[in-house]
């Protein structure tokens, strides 16, 4: 065939099909039409935004006389910078997600919808002029409104058809002017109504003011532990309470309500030169130095930096960013796990790098986010830090990119695309000729593993900053604990699990006689992990996913935390009518309640999903514990990350076998991780610390590895129990997920799915990818979901690769209750639960 005349694209829509949609460029469109370009094409009845990926190679054009035009180019310069759109190429490429998907992830919100484009009359038709008729209904509808009109506001009113011909035409007779704005900034300042409560220090006091007003208490003490302030309409609506509750609390005067200021961005405040500025030590100059070496050459590769807690890594980004930013006039990347759970470090690089820092929060609106968008693009801004999706950043002229917690697994997206940041920070650095930087005191072990074999430059800050020890840490055995508070107990006494051992109360005694400041871990939400029938031995379940309900005793509910269904919490057995029923498995709830009564004078706050609701209340219960107003901090894994309080001399792990057991292959791994990062809370000033560590098994690899604080000796041992069976990282692997809404059809399609995936290694001859399954889900039901999966590992990337793109565009369901069956691939996942 003759090769088409005029110019072809291969446009990227966010639409699930594995593939590229082809278009022509209009001659009037050919100057603005380079790849990255957002553009607008008719696809089906409708009109869709895309993104130009590259010039089409003519053999897939096929009829050129089907091809339909591109109806216009939206932004002066390409939306997406080139350095980015390679960067999307490869997401789409290794993760198997549609290019438009992943280009639609990598913008601001504003960017990917149609909302921006407005239409102004410029004119009147000049007399005789001959408009078509759609032209005409065009003018006429601009003509009855004032100022510029939304095209989204357009198609509401006048209908969904294909309108840019028109608008072209228009404009370029003169009439119509076309303006693209990002989303409107929200107005600066917004109010809430907000309930602040009092401290009501002690136990007795409250049994005085509540009595018998039980859902009052429940109000004050829900409140409490959101951080001492709550909005309004988040307590009426989300979480039950009547005004009448709430106006009960005012009246008693142990609240009041008030109309507050919207808190802004924290971060927008701070001032340069606010944080303290240390001179490197020697161990962090020699760690300076290597990377600011590699900066200098022209692939300055990837580095993981591991260093105990409270080594000081921080300091090295910062110096690091100092040499890209300052004295080679780059730009720069950090990606931290969770910004909100991260002020400090946060701070310290605004504290820095004061204006030319962006920070990008999900707290941003979609306004605020564009506006940082644009001062990153246009260079303004040299340094931005986020999470995730911040190394999407279209910084020109990068020069470092740095990971932080590398082994977080926040890192990796949960829905398509479901990248790895840290990965695609790799990949970004060298794309750009980056260094890339990995730090973490308990590295992943893919990182690790990549560092022994060379892959990466491995440094190490092997001690704390000043020389301060490591806290030392003593295990408590729960089961001779449990034994031992038994025995000593009369027969007649609640036989309930140990949440505080004697020692570790003893402990917290002491540190609130000091003045000090303890925190406690418990990675369990709610009051009770399950509710239980002693009668008949009935779980309460979840009627859409087959895992228990978690009781959470303030808001006497039950709940899902996979898919959120709630419900009252029952007063007796649905299967056989007993009243006795047993509430199993501490939460974050129960061990609220034990420490406050088992010190009723303590200032206590509680960090947990259910406590931090609102945009900013990390921040504000972070910053009470900062100012010394809280005695004890307790929470779930948010409370291990990052944070450096000097004051706080001891930690305590209420129970770290919680996780350790999950049917997942990574689950030891993350119960290190977490043990390890949490005691690296305690003994950070000069007051030293303590950890203690309860739990049921004491001679555990990972649980002996943390208390020595020993990461070489646990990878070591994990490592071994990956090697048979065979997961990461001595394999790759892609976990694909067949779930439906009927049993067997999912169950069908899955083993359908396998047998195709069989089949096709079997007739291409490929050796070097294994098929384990199809088998359920270890939980086989989310979300009213039944799920399936398989696995597909090998010791070649690029194989794996092809074999699961092969199966990703060519397998479709075929039965015919197929309609509900959705496929995801999961490549590299970090859990397979
Ligand atoms: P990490 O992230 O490795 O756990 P941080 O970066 O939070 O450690 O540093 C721990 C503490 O040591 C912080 O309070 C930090 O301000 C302090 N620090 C870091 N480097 C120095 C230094 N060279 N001199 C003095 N204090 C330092
Ligand atoms: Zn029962
Ligand atoms: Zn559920």
């Amino acid at each position: 065939m003759p090769c088409p005349p005029g110019l072809y694209v291969d446009v990227a829509l966010p639409l699930p099909p594995p593939r590229t949609f082809t278009y022509r460029v209009p001659d009037a469109l050919r100057a603005q039409a380079r790849p990255g370009a957002r553009v607008l094409v008719p696809f089906g009845s409708r009109e869709r935004i895309g993104w130009i990926d590259r010039v089409s190679d003519p053999a897939t054009i096929g009829d050129p006389e089907k091809v339909k035009p591109i109806l216009g180019v939206l932004d002066g310069a390409p939306s997406v910078t080139p350095a980015v759109l390679r960067l999307c190429r490869w997401i789409a490429g290794y993760y198997l997600s549609p290019l438009g998907q992943v280009i639609r992830t990598a913008l601001p919100a504003g960017l990917t919808d149609s909302s921006t484009d407005y239409l102004q009359l410029t004119g009147d038709p000049a007399p005789g002029r001959d408009l078509g008729q759609q032209e005409l209904k065009l003018v006429e509808w601009l003509r009855g409104r004032d100022g510029p009109q939304a095209v989204a506001r357009l198609r509401r009113e006048m209908g969904d058809r294909v309108w840019w011909p028109t608008i072209r035409r228009l404009e370029e007779i003169g009439l119509v002017r076309v303006m693209t704005e990002g989303p409107r900034v929200e107005p600066p300042v917004r109010t809430r109504r907000v309930l602040r409560v009092r401290e009501l220090p002690s136990l007795l006091e409250r049994d005085r003011i509540f009595a018998r007003a039980a859902r009052q208490r429940e109000a004050f003490e829900t409140v409490e532990a959101m951080g001492g302030a709550a909005d309004v309409p988040h307590l009426v609506n989300e979480l039950g309470f009547t005004y009448t509750i709430l106006n009960a609390l005012v009246k008693k005067e142990v609240a009041d309500i008030a109309e507050e200021e919207v808190s802004r961005d924290p971060y927008a405040g701070v001032e340069a030169g606010a944080a303290p500025q240390h001179r490197p030590t020697p161990a962090q100059t020699s760690v300076i130095r290597r990377l600011v070496e590699a900066t200098r050459t022209e692939k300055p590769g990837t580095f993981l930096l591991r260093g105990v807690t409270g080594s000081g890594k921080t300091l090295v980004y910062i110096e690091l960013l100092r040499e890209v930013v300052e004295r080679q006039g780059k730009t720069a990347i950090v990606l931290v796990p969770e910004i909100a759970l991260t002020p400090q470090t946060v701070g310290r690089f605004k504290a820095v790098f004061g204006d030319r820092v962006a920070v990008l929060h999900s707290a941003l609106s979609d306004g605020e986010r564009y506006d940082e968008w644009r001062s990153l693009r246009s260079g303004e801004k040299r340094i931005v830090v986020g999470a995730r999706s911040a190394i999407f950043a279209p910084l020109p002229d990068l020069g470092a990119i740095v990971v932080d917690e590398e082994h977080e697994s926040s890192y990796k997206q949960g829905e398509a695309p479901r990248y790895h940041a840290r990965e695609v920070a790799v990949v970004r650095a060298t794309i750009e000729g980056a260094v890339c930087l990995l730090g973490s005191a308990t590295p992943s072990l893919e990182s690790w593993a990549n560092a022994q074999a060379g892959k990466y430059t491995l440094l190490e800050l092997p001690e704390r900053v000043g020389g301060q020890p490591m806290p030392p840490i003593r295990i408590v055995d729960l089961r001779a604990e449990r034994k031992r508070q038994r025995d000593s107990s009369g027969p007649m006494q609640d036989r309930g699990p140990v949440i505080l051992s004697d020692l570790l109360v003893t402990a917290i005694g002491q540190r609130i006689a000091r003045g000090e400041q303890t925190i406690l871990l418990l990675n369990r939400r709610g009051y009770a992990n399950f509710v239980q029938c002693r009668e008949c031995g009935m779980v309460w379940q979840c009627p859409n996913c087959n895992v228990s309900l978690t009781y959470h005793r303030r808001r006497a509910r039950l709940t899902c935390h996979y898919c959120l269904h709630e419900e009252p919490s029952p007063g007796h057995c649905a299967a056989c009518g007993s009243k006795d029923l047993s509430f199993k498995g501490v939460g974050t709830e129960q061990v609220e309640r034990t420490v406050a009564e088992t010190f009723p004078s303590a200032r206590i706050a509680r960090m947990d999903v259910d406590t931090t609701s609102g945009k900013w209340s990390h921040h504000e219960i972070l910053g009470r514990v900062e100012r010394r107003e809280v005695d004890i901090l307790m929470g779930t894994q948010m409370i291990a990350k990052g944070l450096d309080f000097p004051n706080v001399t001891l930690v305590g792990v209420i129970n770290a076998d919680v996780g350790i057991n999950l049917p997942d292959f990574r689950a030891t791994e993350r119960t290190f991780q977490l043990m390890t990062q949490v005691a690296g809370r305690a003994g950070r000033g000069p007051k030293g610390g303590e950890v203690f560590i309860q739990t049921a098994l004491p001679t555990h690899y990972a649980v002996a590895a943390a208390t020595e604080h020993d990461f070489v000796t646990f990878a070591e041992k994990e490592l071994e129990t990956r090697r048979e069976p065979r997961y990461p990282p001595f394999t790759r692997l892609v976990n694909v997920v067949v779930s439906g809404l009927e049993e067997e059809a999912t169950q069908e399609a899955a083993t359908a799915a396998g047998e195709w995936v069989a089949g096709l290694l079997e007739s291409r001859r490929v050796r070097d990818v294994t098929l384990t399954g199809p088998a359920p889900s270890p939980i086989d039901r989310i979300r009213g979901r039944w799920r399936w999966h398989f696995l597909l590992r090998s010791d070649h990337a690029d194989t794996l690769g092809k074999v699961s793109r092969f199966f990703w565009e060519r397998w479709h369901p075929r039965s015919p209750k197929a309609a509900d069956i959705r496929v995801i691939i999961d490549r590299d996942p970090v859990q397979l639960l």
